[in-house]
């Protein structure tokens, strides 16, 4: 029987650049001799970002021991969030995050906001299950800025064929980015105006009025929390769509911080049979 894959244990970073996508989205380049040997072919997936407390300015991360991962104490123990890899360029060293800037006050916004070159974050991973799934006959992808990255990364590696739909949620017009896509996959951008992203349901109202083409559909589905469940509920029960087809990834729920909302996602993708990177 082959060993079970070792997990690398958490990486100190540094950051190199960063830029602003849109204004809410900021690309965060991490670089560092830590990155070496990092899993190559990794763009889209779960990363966990660990942030250092309001008293230090480098985070103490875990160690990994024979009997799992050993946290610091209390008080030092690091902040975590959970992102995405945007890309990783293994030629040069370099490692992208893409974080949503947000309104109300978070660890991993607050951070990013202010990231500079040389300000320092752990990494942990990749890890996560796959954002498309193989032998579909089409394709059909939602996301918010949140998962945008994830987003880009799924449209980047599905074949020149491909055919289907991506739906993006935009707060205004301002957000609207420049994606490569197969020309097979229409993009439709969705501009939530003045709802709150957790009232907003022009994802929903879009998926019930495409046109669902023959055959069985990898879907892909991240964002904030509502419209994540209603259109996995509505491609299980109305579209027959095959669960292990479904990536239904709830990434963050409004007006819930991460500590109050990491459960209920848990509980909802354990319904969906999906592994999580923990
Ligand atoms: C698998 C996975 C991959 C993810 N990848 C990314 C990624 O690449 N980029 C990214 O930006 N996020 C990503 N997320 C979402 C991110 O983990 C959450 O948005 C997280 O809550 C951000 O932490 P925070 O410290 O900024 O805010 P928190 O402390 O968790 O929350 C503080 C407040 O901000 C609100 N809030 C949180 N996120 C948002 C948001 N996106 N827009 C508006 N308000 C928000 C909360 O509802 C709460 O009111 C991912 C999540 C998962 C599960």
């Amino acid at each position: 029987m082959a060993a079970a894959p070792r997990r690398s244990p958490p990486r100190l970073l540094q950051v190199k650049a960063t830029q602003m996508l849109s204004p809410t989205l900021k690309r965060v380049t991490l670089h560092g001799d830590a990155l070496s040997g990092f899993p190559d072919h990794s763009d889209g997936a779960h990363i966990k970002l660990m942030f250092p407390q309001p008293h230090q300015k480098i985070p103490v991360l875990p160690t990994l021991s024979e009997n799992g991962i050993v946290w610091p104490a209390d008080g030092e123990r690091p902040i975590v969030r959970t992102y995405s890899v945007a890309r990783y360029y293994a030629d040069i060293g370099q490692l992208d995050v893409d974080f949503v800037i947000h309104e109300a006050p978070g660890p991993g916004s607050d951070w990013a906001r202010s990231a500079r070159p040389g300000d320092t974050v752990g990494l942990a991973g990749p890890g996560g299950p796959d954002r498309v799934k193989s032998g579909a006959d089409w394709y059909l992808l939602v996301a918010d800025p949140s998962a945008f990255a994830a987003l880009a990364a799924a449209l980047a590696n599905l074949p020149d064929d491909a055919r289907g739909h991506a739906l993006l949620e935009v707060a205004n017009q301002e957000e609207i980015l420049d994606f490569q896509h197969p020309a097979g996959i229409e993009l439709h951008w969705l501009i939530r105006g003045n709802m709150t992203p957790g009232e907003s349901d022009c994802l929903i109202r879009t998926v019930s009025q495409i046109d669902w083409l023959p055959g069985i559909p990898s879907i892909m589905l991240a964002g904030e929390n509502s419209q994540v469940v209603a259109i996995r509920d509505f491609a299980l029960n109305q579209k027959k769509v095959p669960r292990h087809m479904i990536y239904a990834v709830p990434y963050w729920k409004d007006t819930f911080d991460e500590e109050a909302y990491h459960a209920e996602r848990h509980r909802i993708m354990d319904e969906m049979d999906t592994p999580d990177s923990k």
